[in-house]
């Protein structure tokens, strides 16, 4: 199956940013009506400040007009006569302060700061709205909007976040699983293959007088299908040991150079002596504490690799040096090479890089994310690098050094 088709369903992605886009337009109508909301509040408190001061010059007027219209019956010449007098209104401060005290929102002032702003009746000053009162409220205004935008974008937020998060688990789950069907039908091929061509290589020898050139040839082609199962069953029980917990391994001290030599000359002669086109560059006296058999089985999974995904005539170098803290196994090929966006990828179990090249190439995925698992357990890592397609590839292991 190609990598194409594990890609997740553009649909998917355009029901995602179809939500997104409602759940942000949502907001933005919520953010509008909020201001609109807020404004009329602000609006009626401030009809309400407005009835307060008209209510204000009334109390005032009140006591200036009882004032004026006072009777002064005890000194009028003719029974039922308004004596005019100079009214004697009290002080303006008095006024002020008893205006100021009932409406605190309420200032006195000598000139009009808005137009409607009643003028007292004795003309000594005007009513108006305090400013200040009237800037802290619009600061409140302003603040309590951006608390509200805050919260909504958190809110949407949130829920972005969770949908993407949900979004890529179900892709990754979809991606694996669709993997894994790719696996079933890897390995059911994988299983067939060399056995169908060791059942005609079995006829052929059993059938036909054959010259020994011709045996050696098929016992070699054999050796080839048996290597391929036996890669193929070690890799699958492996696998499934490691996903038990169980993947037992048996450290020793080792020198790395001879057993390397041992690993890479071994996995050349199986894979037809020099195809691989080896040159091992090895580093003496590094020892390290290793499984043999499992860290050998990596090796051995790198070298088919350089085998599979590189055309004849190949170059495989095998390098081995030491930093001082680890001991640092290099396997480099010039073929297929791994283009940057598989680099990450290609560890991940049954993963295969699926163009229809590498289709056409045994394997099943496994490989890599057992070398992965095996060089774990040996508490050390392993990392590709590739300049990308067509140039070749780099593995590195890096394992503890073992003391002297
Ligand atoms: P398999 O080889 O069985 O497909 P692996 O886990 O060994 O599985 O490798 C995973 C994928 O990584 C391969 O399908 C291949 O596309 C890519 N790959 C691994 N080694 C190399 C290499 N040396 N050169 C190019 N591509 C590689």
């Amino acid at each position: 199956m190609k990598a194409a088709h594990l890609k997740p369903p553009a649909t998917e992605r355009l029901i995602f940013w179809s939500v997104a886009f409602i759940l942000l337009s949502q907001m933005g109508w919520w953010i509008s009506l909020q201001i609109r909301e807020s404004r009329n509040l602000q609006n009626a408190r401030i009809a309400t400040m407005r009835a307060g001061r008209a209510e204000a010059w009334q109390m005032d007027s009140a006591q200036i007009l009882r004032i004026v219209f006072q009777r002064d019956t005890g000194t009028t010449s003719r029974p039922g006569a308004v004596e005019a007098r100079v009214p004697q209104f009290p002080p303006l401060p008095v006024r002020k302060a008893a205006i100021e005290s009932r409406f605190p929102y309420v200032a006195v002032v000598p000139d009009p700061v808005e137009p409607d702003d009643p003028i007292l009746l004795d003309q000594s000053g005007y009513l108006t709205l305090r400013v200040e009162i009237l800037g802290a409220m619009e600061r409140e205004r302003t603040l309590a909007l951006w608390r509200a935008a805050g919260e909504a974008a958190v809110m949407v937020l949130a829920v972005l976040l969770g949908m993407s998060y949900i979004y890529r688990k179900l892709n990754s789950e979809m991606e694996l699983m669709l993997r894994q069907r790719n696996f079933i039908a890897s390995v059911t091929h994988e299983l067939k293959t060399p056995i169908a061509s060791l059942r005609v290589w079995i006829e052929t020898l059993f059938a036909r007088e054959l010259g020994p050139e011709r045996k050696a040839r098929i016992q070699m082609l054999m050796d080839g299908d048996l290597l391929r199962l036996t890669q193929l069953v070690g890799n699958l029980l492996d696998v499934a040991r490691a996903d038990a917990g169980s993947l037992d391994l048996q450290f020793e001290r080792t020198e790395l150079a001879p057993w390397l030599r041992e690993v890479a000359d071994g996995m050349d002669h199986r894979l037809g002596t020099g195809s691989l086109g080896l040159d091992l560059q090895l580093g003496i006296d590094i020892y390290a504490g290793i499984d043999r058999r499992a860290l050998g089985q990596v090796i051995e999974n790198l070298l088919s690799n350089a085998h599979k995904y590189a055309p004849e005539p190949r170059s495989t170098l095998v390098t081995l040096d030491s930093d001082g803290e680890k001991a640092i196994i290099t396997v480099t090929d010039r073929g297929n090479g791994i283009s940057p966006r598989e680099l990450p990828r290609i560890f991940q179990r049954f993963y295969r890089v699926g163009d229809e090249m590498t289709r056409q190439v045994p394997g099943t995925g496994l490989g890599l994310f057992l070398c992965w698992e095996i060089v774990t357990l040996h508490h050390g890592e392993i990392k590709v690098s590739s300049p990308g397609r067509g140039f070749g590839s780099t593995f590195t292991i890096r394992i503890p050094l073992s003391p002297r």
